[in-house]
């Protein structure tokens, strides 16, 4: 699955759009999943089992027994898009292992009518069904013993086709006269299968699957798999799908309305197509050219044949996450598939190639071989990011991927700097918990310790580790261990050394860098913002990683690079002659924070910005930023600091200083706003007057992307009245500006906006034609002053207006917000009922990332009694993250408020009050 992007500039995307159909029937032969790739070797089914005895089955609850498992189902369902339900039938093959009288499985919201099994002597015993919806389990007993062997269980249910976006779901669209048409789709992961079709719900439970949809004649379905065969009987249409591989139920897919499909581009023999609701056909190419190099440029890169027979990328109008892997049938949000390239700014194109090629990469890693539990999810999401940026970088090299990718690093530094953080592998017990490891953890730090390792062991070997993973647990399923054992026979080390301390523990080190002498002492300990842990989990004490550490050495007027695996506490290195100045980090790849002394901080800041790569210059400012926060660097120095950024002309350093000048807004008293606005021009003003309004002739993708943020930064953080004068001119004259620049344009004016204003971006948000053109008028509704047209937002987000995948992020936004964070506070509060009974799984989770910039110590306080008086529970450590995130900001503005107000007085007398008119 793609997560919903939650970086410093907090949220991006949404969407709206549809599906489409297959029409090829027959031309590729059934029983794919007959046909292993010829370099895959498949292992014994089941073997990831361990078959337990049926009378010593696992504790958890929520857990199957495995004394019966599934190899096959025959599954046939017909959706009523009229009356929103649907009717099922199956036959289940199953392996019975151990003599049972009684069979348990996964089903919750359907009604099972009734089952029977059989065996091939034809006996068929009818059982009792019993649900068991608090642990989405179902018992079937029969009153007669089943003995080992092979059995087919058929069954019969009903459920509804629901609206909160999981299971077999309702999805709703306007087409191109206005009316409200329906679509039916599916989105399983992590255990949402179960209120689909009765199923052995579990990872490790593979089987293949033969899928029949019998739908009306005017809709088309699309499935995992190719159509086989088609026909019409009792005014349905029916249509039959070829057999999948062996794969887990998460990955089933089935999408059923009105489609369209693009004619296929080859990769090989694999065809891929991507799919909308009617009329978007011109918003595919961009998501055709970047499915077709990435599906190609993963065949060589794994060394095994895409291990389906089709790939259809489809975008469908509702979805509650970015973007999901079923294998041939991947199905994302309209903005992470569907654009138009001419007025695509680069980050939302970039958006699109990253999901795209995250999604492809999964049909490897996820969907041929896949974890075993979800404690090891990891092993699909890190390794999906880690390979999408690794295809975007070969299918772009100029928009330095991996640079940008520090951004997301980031990110998962900074929850992986809480005490409440866990390790990347974590407990799973309720499905819940399976839903809440859809985090930056899993993502954005799995994958950053994979570059790391990748860098330590170098790209070949570790290609050729991952090569034999996959080779070895082909269609079966696996765990980290096996990963560590693949990499460490290509790597001739043992990999668990390095890494165990990084998967199994929670948390990352802070290396702490001196001189003494002519010895460079490095000394290792755990980074965290708050001195104290919030509860008693606390962290262990003395805890150490392998750190693989590359640094540069600069000294007698050259350098040096060095590398060194830092285990100990406390490291020394002898210094050569002539020493200057030591770059730790370099290249950036380590998962580990840095702090010089002040006096080795500023040798290296004089190198800035030419003498550093953008990313080690990201690196120090992010270091400096996170020390700060923690309290180990003063506030005055931070900001000092980022007066020495100001020749800096990279996007990613100034995400993080931009980002950490947004935090200081959070924290500050009102009456001190206009100084902190002034401190805004003064650090952003000398890159805006460098790249003013217009496009230099040449110019890269990223550097129009910055002044896009910059831009954005002084129209709104920084009040300047000059920028949003123009902006308000050059959004009267459409088609003037570079398509980078409209968002920042559309949110400044929202920043000033008045409710004739907002009246019309609503506008422009219902009638937008692209799916990047809604999300940036939709995301702008949250960006007002007034609290009355704030309070229309919000109530948008309850009534409808806004879709229910869209809603909980709007919410959020506008908790960001200084001008509206007390009203949606109230109004979440109020309303939190009503939006647990519409969002979607996960749509709660997410809108209460907001609470975190609620960091005032009143509202502090209001949002612990909430949460404890409601015992909301978000799955996994959630809550417990956000409100340490929320303690560390009211911390913050604590410890630093006053001697920010102090700093600002200062800077306030001695900087500009608008920007200069001739470089508009
Ligand atoms: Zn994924």
């Amino acid at each position: 699955m793609t997560r919903r992007q939650a970086l410093t500039v907090l949220l991006r995307s949404l969407s709206v759009s549809t599906l489409l159909a297959l029409r090829h029937t027959g031309s590729i032969p059934r029983l794919f999943a007959a046909q292993v790739a010829p370099y895959v070797i498949p292992k014994y089914s089941g073997a990831r089992m361990n078959h337990t005895p049926s009378s010593q089955q696992s504790a958890n609850p929520y857990r199957l027994p495995q004394h019966v498992v599934p190899t096959h189902y025959d599954l046939r369902l017909e959706p009523d898009l009229t009356t929103f339900t649907f009717a099922g039938k199956e036959t289940i093959v199953l392996t019975v292992r151990e003599a049972t009288s009684e069979i348990v499985f996964n089903a919750v919201d359907l009604q099972i009518a009734e089952g029977s099994i059989g065996n091939d002597a034809k006996v068929v015993h009818r059982g009792a069904i019993e649900l068991e919806p608090s642990t989405e389990r179902c018992r079937i007993r029969f009153a007669t013993t089943l003995h080992p062997g092979t059995w087919k269980l058929d069954l019969s249910f009903t459920g509804v086709l629901n609206e909160k976006l999981r299971g077999f779901y309702r999805s709703t669209y306007k087409d191109a006269k206005g009316n409200t048409r329906p679509l039916a789709a599916t989105q399983f992961e992590a255990t949402d299968a179960r209120r689909a079709f009765p199923c052995w719900d579990e990872p490790a439970f593979k089987a293949s699957f033969a899928a029949t949809l019998a739908i009306d004649p005017a809709l088309t379905a699309v499935s995992n798999t190719p159509i086989v065969a088609e026909r019409h009987e009792a005014g349905k249409k029916v249509v039959q799908f070829a057999d999948t591989i062996r794969m887990s139920t998460y990955l089933v897919a089935f999408v059923v309305g009105e489609l369209e499909s693009t004619e296929p581009v080859f990769i090989g023999s694999t065809p891929l197509r991507v799919w909308s609701v009617p009329g978007k056909a011109r918003l595919t190419p961009f998501a055709l050219e970047i499915g077709a190099f990435s599906l190609k440029f993963f065949e060589q890169y794994y060394g095994i044949p895409y291990p389906s027979q089709k790939l259809d990328l489809l975008a469908i109008p509702d979805f509650a996450s970015g973007a999901m892997e079923n294998l041939g049938a991947i199905t994302f949000r309209e903005t992470a598939l569907l654009v138009d390239r001419q007025t695509a700014t680069h980050a939302e194109q970039e958006r699109i190639a990253d999901v795209v090629a995250h999604e492809n990469a999964h049909m490897w890693f996820g969907d041929l071989v896949t974890m075993s539990w979800w404690n090891g999810l990891w092993l699909n999401e890190a390794f999906a990011t880690f390979m999408e940026m690794a295809a975007v970088d070969a299918w772009k090299p100029e928009w330095q991927r991996w640079t940008t990718f520090g951004v997301s690093r980031a990110v998962a530094m900074s929850v992986d700097g809480l005490h409440s953080t866990r390790a990347i592998e974590y407990p799973v017990i309720a499905p819940k918990d399976a839903d809440a490891m859809f985090d930056v953890l899993t993502y954005e730090k799995g994958a950053s310790v994979l570059r790391m390792l990748e860098q330590y062991i170098g790209p070949d070997v570790f290609r050729d580790g991952v090569r034999e993973y996959l080779r070895v647990h082909a269609y079966d399923n696996a765990d980290t261990g096996d990963l560590w054992t693949a990499l460490g026979h290509a790597a001739k080390q043992p990999i668990p050394d390095v890494m165990n301390g990084w998967i199994f523990k929670p948390g990352y080190p802070i290396l702490i860098v001196k001189q003494d002498g002519d010895r460079l002492t490095i000394e290792q300990q755990r980074f965290t913002y708050l001195a104290q842990p919030l509860s008693t989990s606390g962290i262990e004490a003395n805890q150490r990683w392998h750190v693989p550490v590359q640094m540069r050495i600069l000294a007698n007027g050259t350098s040096e690079s060095r590398r060194l695996l830092v285990s100990e506490k406390r490291t020394q290195i002898p210094l050569p002659e002539r020493f200057e100045s030591v770059v730790l980090n370099e290249g950036g790849h380590g998962f580990y924070r840095v702090r010089y002394t002040p006096e080795l901080l500023q040798r290296l800041v004089r190198l800035t910005p030419h003498g550093l790569a953008a990313i080690e210059r990201f690196n120090i400012i992010n270091d400096a930023w996170a020390s700060t926060v923690a309290g180990l660097m003063p506030m005055t120095d931070y900001l000092d600091l980022t007066a020495q950024f100001k020749t800096d002309r990279d996007k990613n350093v100034w995400e993080i200083i931009l980002g950490s000048l947004h935090t200081l807004n959070r924290i500050i008293d009102a009456s001190d706003r206009p100084k902190l606005e002034a401190l805004v021009r003064d650090r952003v003003g000398p890159a805006f007057e460098d790249l003013g309004w217009i496009p230099q002739e040449g110019e890269s993708e990223l550097t129009k992307q910055f002044r896009a943020e910059i831009i954005r930064a002084l129209g709104i953080l920084g009040n300047d009245q000059t920028v949003q004068r123009r902006a308000t001119e050059l959004y009267a004259t459409p088609g003037s500006v570079d398509p980078n620049l409209l968002p920042a344009i559309i949110a400044i004016l929202a920043h000033i906006g008045n409710d004739a204003r907002y009246r019309e971006y609503v506008q422009r948000f219902k009638q937008a034609t692209t799916p990047q053109e809604e999300r940036r008028y939709l995301y702008s509704l949250a960006l007002y002053q007034p609290r009355e047209l704030l309070q229309q937002t919000l109530m948008k987000s309850i009534n409808g207006e806004i879709r229910t995948q869209d809603a909980p992020f709007m919410v959020r936004m506008v908790m960001a917000s200084v001008y509206g964070r007390e009203l949606a506070w109230d109004f979440v509060k109020q309303q939190w009922d009503t939006m647990d009974r519409l969002y979607p799984k996960n749509g709660l989770r997410r809108m209460c990332e907001g609470i975190t910039g609620l960091a005032t110590p009143e509202l502090e306080r209001d949002v612990r009694r909430f949460f404890e008086e409601r015992k909301i529970d978000l799955g996994g450590k959630t809550l417990e993250q956000y409100l340490e995130q929320l303690r560390i900001g009211v911390t913050l503005r604590e410890r630093d408020g006053k001697t920010l107000a102090h700093y600002l007085d200062r800077s306030a007398n001695n900087t500009p009050g608008t920007i200069k008119l001739d470089n508009c």
